[in-house]
């Protein structure tokens, strides 16, 4: 029994987040409550002034005020001090252990004055007492050992004090007090677990939150880091550049965009596999991080083998050039991993802000042209975006503006270059070569604007129209003259646009074994599965195939013998140089003589002058396309030479050397 009322009335130190509760309530209540036990008793003070001793009406206040004035003070001093929970204990505790004292004093000072003053004064005493613990009990609820202690020590001393005068009335207020106290303590029992209860459930949703916090922050880290490397990712970066703008907003700062393009790193996943390529990608970025301070420069891995540095205070463009090729510098040392090593190399495109762009996007676009600008021109250069990108830029979006909005019909047209057969001494085929006329921007280069229409997605329009036009013309042609067309890189990555060309032809009843298509190496190389596919369908139809530009891309002799073609079509600047040097001589030599060991045609392309072509006919040239013996010519004019030829088949169009 004693045992569990003591341990009803302990504070538990384990309790600690009820505690906090306790005591922040407390310390709202608390003051309130001196504030009514004052008022009281200043009240019966005033009341029994005349006939009760000084001890009673003005000691005793003085100094139950003097008590309640520290108390709160302290209540009002620790309102908003972080406390330690060992302090918050004890000083429960020690608001429990003075529970007994303030309900003695109460009690004991009320029924003091029953000794003096007439009955009304009584009945005001009793008053006092019962409305001043209740109301004291009801702002020390929150701490229900407190609460219960005042209310059955006031209500043991006062039903007592009130039974031992054998009064019927004063019996019957004791009995009445007793069962109000009994009805009272229950509900502020039921009110204290509810609030017990209330702490709990908050506690719990408290780490709850925190979980879901932490799980959110990991989250957010995850999200914003690549997790090969453990870079900034992508995103992290843009917003790390999205935050320089808003910087610049306010100082005026500028800053650099880096982008970095590793060179080789396909291979060395092809070849040593995906551990090895992530491998480079590790070492990568701890060269990248190793070389800069992380404060003034972010380094990011976008995807791929790109990689990004923002550069915040880049000085000089000479500075980030030395920065940017102390970077590609450290790339090119050579990587090691379990499978072997490699050397790669890297290519970096840079732009300021604000002087190349003035907003994110933009500066990445132009970040990212630097960096193709690059890889195009001077691999392993960084180049910085420059006035004369930005007018390359204005000059292609201005013809890939005017192509998009071009009547492909009216506006495209083909042109015939024939090709010289040496032997026969006259034409032996034609290569349609793509004209446009622009009625906004005038004549424009094919090179130029099939590039354009490459990078808008609209070269396989293109490339019918121009085929139907050349196929419609091609058809009219005598006898076996053979028609070439040239094809873009695109057009070999799948067997579609091919399929497309090869039926306009059968409509146009062109047979297909005058048909030649032109591609170039580097398109081959550049899908080499796909290309093979689409020159086999090729010839499978009986149409031919026809290497252009060799010489100029992977040039290797070597695997020219693997491609399922028929012609090969030697580079002109080989030609230009042919009477300069001897070793284009003996290039061509080799290259006629490998056609001639593979049983496939050789055609010699721009042949220009008397002594080129004097030259190639020594070394064994059999094909001849150039300016010597004809420039390309519009549909009309190859119809009226052609016409004459046929007649003559004498001398060939605007040539002394066959005539
Ligand atoms: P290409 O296939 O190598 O075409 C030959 C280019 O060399 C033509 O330039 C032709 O006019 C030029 N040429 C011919 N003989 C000589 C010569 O003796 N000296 C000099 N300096 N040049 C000569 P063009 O017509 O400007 O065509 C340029 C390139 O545009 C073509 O090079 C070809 O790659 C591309 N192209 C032209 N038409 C088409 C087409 O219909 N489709 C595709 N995909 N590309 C085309
Ligand atoms: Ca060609
Ligand atoms: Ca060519």
């Amino acid at each position: 029994m004693l045992h569990s009322l003591k341990s009803f009335l302990a504070v538990r130190e384990d309790d600690s987040e009820l505690n906090r509760a306790r005591y922040r309530a407390l310390n709202r209540q608390i003051p309130l409550m001196y504030g009514i036990i004052l008022i009281n008793m200043f009240m019966v003070a005033g009341t029994h002034l005349s006939t009760a001793p000084v001890v009673l009406t003005m000691v005793i206040p003085a100094i139950v005020l003097f008590f309640s004035i520290v108390r709160t003070s302290i209540h009002l001093r620790n309102r908003n001090k972080p406390l330690s929970d060992d302090y918050i204990t004890h000083s429960l505790r020690k608001t429990v252990l003075q529970t007994p004292v303030l309900a003695l004093v109460l009690s004991g000072w009320g029924l003091a004055f029953y000794q003096y003053g007439n009955a009304e004064q009584h009945a005001q005493v009793v008053f006092f007492i019962g409305v001043t613990t209740f109301v004291c009990a009801f702002c020390l609820m929150h701490l229900r050992q407190s609460a219960m202690m005042l209310l059955f020590v006031v209500a043991a001393v006062t039903c007592i004090f009130l039974v031992s005068s054998r009064q019927f009335v004063l019996m019957a207020i004791a009995l009445n007090m007793a069962v109000i106290t009994l009805v009272f303590a229950t509900l502020i029992l039921r009110s204290e677990r509810d609030f017990a209860h209330m702490v709990v459930q908050e506690k719990r949703q408290k780490k709850q939150h925190i979980r879901l916090k932490s799980l959110n922050d990991e989250n957010k880290r995850l999200a914003n880091t690549d997790s090969l490397t453990g870079l900034a990712n992508r995103r992290q970066f843009l917003a790390e550049i999205d935050r320089c703008v808003l910087q610049h907003e306010r100082d005026s700062s500028e800053f650099v965009v880096a982008l970095l393009d590793l060179d080789g790193f396909k291979p060395v996943n092809d070849v040593f596999g995906h551990p090895a390529g992530d491998q480079v990608l590790i070492q990568t970025a701890d060269r990248l991080t190793g070389l800069f301070d992380a404060q003034q420069v972010t380094v990011a891995r976008l995807g791929g083998d790109e990689f990004g540095l923002l550069i915040r205070t880049p000085g000089a463009d000479e500075d980030v050039m030395a920065m940017a090729n102390a970077a590609c510098q450290k790339l090119r040392e050579t990587y090691r991993f379990e499978e072997g090593s490699a050397n790669l190399s890297a290519t970096a495109g840079m732009a300021r802000f604000p002087a190349a762009a003035n907003t994110r996007s933009l500066l990445f676009d132009r970040a990212d042209y630097a960096l193709y600008f690059a890889k195009q021109n001077s691999k392993s250069e960084p180049v910085f975006f420059s006035h004369e990108h930005e007018r390359l830029i204005f000059a292609n979006s201005a013809l890939e503006q005017a192509l998009r909005h071009a009547d492909l019909e009216k506006e495209m047209s083909v042109e015939f270059q024939p090709v010289l057969d040496l032997e026969r001494g006259h034409t032996k085929g034609l290569e349609a070569l793509a004209r446009w006329y622009s009625p906004t921007l005038g004549r424009i280069r094919p090179d130029l604007f099939i590039k354009a229409a490459e990078n808008i997605g609209m070269i396989g329009r293109l490339t019918e129209v121009l085929f139907r036009k050349a196929v419609a013309e091609a058809r009219h042609w005598p006898g076996e003259l053979t028609l070439s067309f040239n094809l873009s890189a695109t057009s070999l990555t799948s067997t579609g646009p091919i399929m497309r060309l090869l039926s306009i032809a059968d409509q146009a009843g062109l047979p297909m074994n005058r048909l030649i298509f032109e591609i170039t190496e580097s398109a081959v190389m550049n899908d080499f599965d796909s290309s093979m596919e689409v020159l086999n369908h090729i010839r499978s139809s009986g149409a031919h195939v026809a290497i252009d530009d060799f010489g100029t891309g992977f040039s290797s002799l070597a695997y020219v013998h693997r491609l399922p073609i028929d012609i090969l079509k030697v580079d002109r600047s080989f030609i230009r140089d042919l009477t300069l040097n001897s070793r284009s001589a003996n290039v061509l030599r080799s290259i006629l003589s490998l056609c001639e060991n593979l049983e496939i045609g050789c055609i010699v392309e721009g042949v220009e002058t008397q002594e080129q072509f004097d030259l190639v006919c020594d070394l064994g040239g059999q094909l001849i396309q150039g300016y010597y013996y004809s420039k390309p010519l519009s549909a009309g004019d190859t119809h009226m030479v052609l016409q004459i030829e046929a007649e003559t088949r004498l001398s060939p169009p605007g040539s002394q050397a066959a005539g």
